[in-house]
């Protein structure tokens, strides 16, 4: 098979060989192998026949080349695409190698259907053999991907080689004679090169197999693809396929060389567009690599039906066009400022440097060294290795860049959550605040500020609990302000609101050191709870309270003084009733004493010494 971008490295070593060795452009009509001569090419010493009709038999065959109806290769080739009926090749060989009389012709097209070989001895006897892949792969003299036989070719004896190719494919004859040994050669440096190849290949494929079935990243994917199809290009490339895959079939065998070169160029581009994320980074390259896909899979379908090598050249053309739109694709993204796309470059230029290093080579401008010989699969191998370690390196810079994503928008949360609660703690204490307030303000008098009597309800069953837990005294002083009413029509309700403050703040100065408990009973009227102390105490600090009102005068609005006095009942509360009755109990006794006190005269303290009876202080 002729490859325009990329022929296998036992041709070209061939091409070497002969073209070093052999009379390669001079057209002879006997080869003569002449000592210590090893393998040659047959093309040049090669006359044809075309049998359209594949009538002729092999004495009819041997009659015409007798009557010189076999003419020369057209310009050399051995090349003549698809062709109706059988092809003649004749040759006359005469050996004059004194160590090889077994020789081994090789036909490098491993496509033709039927290949017959008539050798012609001298006495008159002809030797056949048959080949081809109508015949299974065993047939072959070794089992080698192009079809082989065994000639003996003895000392000094010209020996005439009549050749009869019938194929549906492709009428390709380039025949070629080795000594066993050179035949061993030169396929030995072939078969390492191809195992290496392989074996890097398929460690790659597994290896990136297990990374894309654990990350599920797309990228490893489109890689297998890639890395799949052009291992297979090479494989049906070098007959591989043929001999391995699909030895039936050689219209798999024909199309599968465009159709894997296009699955190749496929992989290629998705891969290129996955790796340096086109659609984000570059939209509009990203919409050429998928006309491109477009492009390369209708031509993989229009392979099917296309002639094969019309297919094979605008495929093999298109990979160096693929080729060079990914390596720009990655220069502009590479631009951008997306550094993986670093070593994607590197990977595609290696490989374009391989592939043209063999190019080179073919065409004699480098010498021919193991690198430069086998530059595609080098290239190949190492443009494979380095994208599998881009592949690699750009997950790990995702998932840094994921990590830092994460952990600064966890930085950003926790700083929220540490701004909102702060707030939220604000907001807490001065709704905490208002609330205190407002309870608090619920509890006290607007007037006087002091508690009110809801509040002091409250607190005093507190207070006649602890009294009763604790086993000590507790007594309750009600005072009432003594003709305030005057007071009011006299001076005006300002007035007596002044009065009123004035002599609440009085009363609180008074009880302060006694841990009491002050509210505003009603009107002008004061109630206070007096822990620790029993009825006697009770009515000293009643007496206290009585003088603390009366020795100094209120002094109101305008310096106007105002005389106030206060009548106080006291009551000791009984501690062995239950707290609601014995506060209400309490409440009527104290209010007693003081309507005894005012009974009395006004201005003096009452206690409530028997329970029906009140006593004077
Ligand atoms: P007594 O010595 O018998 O207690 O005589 P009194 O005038 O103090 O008694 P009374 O209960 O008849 O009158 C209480 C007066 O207190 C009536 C009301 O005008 C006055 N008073 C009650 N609350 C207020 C108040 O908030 N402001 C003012 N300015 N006066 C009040
Ligand atoms: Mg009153
Ligand atoms: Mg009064």
């Amino acid at each position: 098979m002729g490859f325009g971008w990329s022929r296998w490295p036992v041709q070209l070593a061939l091409f070497l060989i002969l073209s070093c060795t052999g009379p390669w452009a001079r057209a002879q009509t006997t080869l003569e192998l002449s000592p210590g001569m090893a393998g040659t090419s047959l093309t040049d010493h090669t006359r044809y026949r075309h049998d359209v009709h594949a009538s002729d038999d092999t004495a009819s065959a041997f009659r015409r080349l007798a009557a010189g109806e076999f003419v020369p290769l057209p310009g050399g080739s051995h090349e003549f695409g698809f062709q109706q009926g059988a092809f003649w090749f004749h040759a006359s060989i005469v050996n004059r190698n004194t160590h090889e009389q077994r020789w081994l012709l090789v036909q490098r097209y491993a496509l033709s259907d039927s290949i017959d070989i008539y050798v012609k001895y001298p006495d008159g006897r002809v030797v056949h053999h048959a080949g081809g892949d109508s015949l299974p792969f065993e047939a072959r003299s070794i089992r080698y991907r192009h079809p082989n036989f065994w000639l003996d070719l003895p000392l000094g004896e010209q020996v005439d080689l009549l050749v009869r190719v019938q194929s549906q494919s492709s009428m390709q004859v380039p025949l070629d004679l080795y000594t066993p040994t050179a035949f061993v050669d030169l396929t030995r440096d072939a078969q390492l090169a191809i195992g290496i190849y392989y074996g890097i290949l398929v460690a790659l494929f597994f290896y990136n197999l297990v990374l894309w079935l654990t990350l599920r990243d797309p990228g490893y994917f489109w890689y297998l693809f890639h890395l799949s199809a052009f291992g297979m290009v090479l494989f049906t490339l070098n007959g591989l396929g043929y001999e391995y895959l699909w030895p039936n079939s050689p219209w798999l065998a024909d199309k599968s060389v465009p159709l894997s070169i296009c699955l190749a160029l496929i992989g290629m581009q998705q891969f290129a567009r996955t790796f340096l994320e086109l659609r984000e980074r570059w939209p509009w390259g990203n919409r050429v690599s998928l006309a491109l896909i477009v492009f390369f899979a209708l031509l993989a379908l229009a392979a099917l039906q296309m002639p094969y090598r019309l297919s094979t050249t605008i495929a093999a053309k298109a990979v160096l066009f693929g080729v060079a739109w990914i390596a720009i694709a990655s220069i502009v993204v590479l631009r951008r400022g997306y550094a993986p796309a670093r070593l994607f470059l590197a990977a595609w230029a290696l490989f374009l440097l391989g592939t043209t290093s063999f190019t080179l080579v073919a065409f004699g401008v480098l010498p021919k060294t193991f690198v430069t010989e086998y530059g595609v699969q080098i290239g190949s191998a190492l443009e494979m290795l380095l994208l599998s370690i881009a592949l690699s390196r750009r997950y790990a810079s995702l998932r840094q860049e994921n990590e830092r994503i994460v952990s600064d928008a966890n930085l950003r949360l926790e700083r929220k959550v540490a701004q909102r609660t702060q707030e939220l703690r604000g907001t807490l204490a001065q709704l905490e605040d208002a609330h205190n307030r407002l309870r608090d303000s619920s509890r006290r008098d607007g007037l006087t500020g002091l508690y009110n009597r809801t509040h002091f309800r409250e607190a005093f069953e507190a207070m006649l609990r602890e009294s009763r837990v604790l086993g000590s005294p507790l007594s309750l002083l009600m005072i009432d302000l003594d003709h305030f009413k005057n007071i009011n029509d006299q001076h005006g309700h300002l007035v007596g609101d002044d009065c009123l403050r004035w002599a609440a703040h009085r009363i609180g100065d008074t009880l302060r050191p006694y841990k009491a408990l002050l509210a505003r009973y009603g009107g002008e009227e004061f109630i206070v709870g007096l822990p620790g102390h029993d009825l006697a105490a009770a009515a000293d600090v009643g007496e206290v309270l009585r003088r603390q009102l009366q020795q100094e005068p209120c002094v109101v609005r305008g310096g106007q003084e105002i005389h106030i006095s206060a009548s106080i009942g006291v009551h000791a509360v009984q501690s062995t009733e239950d707290s609601a009755s014995s506060i209400d109990a309490a409440l009527m006794a104290a209010d007693l004493a003081l309507y005894s006190a005012k009974a009395q005269g006004r201005d003096q303290v009452c206690t409530s010494a028997a329970p029906y009876g009140t006593t004077q202080v």
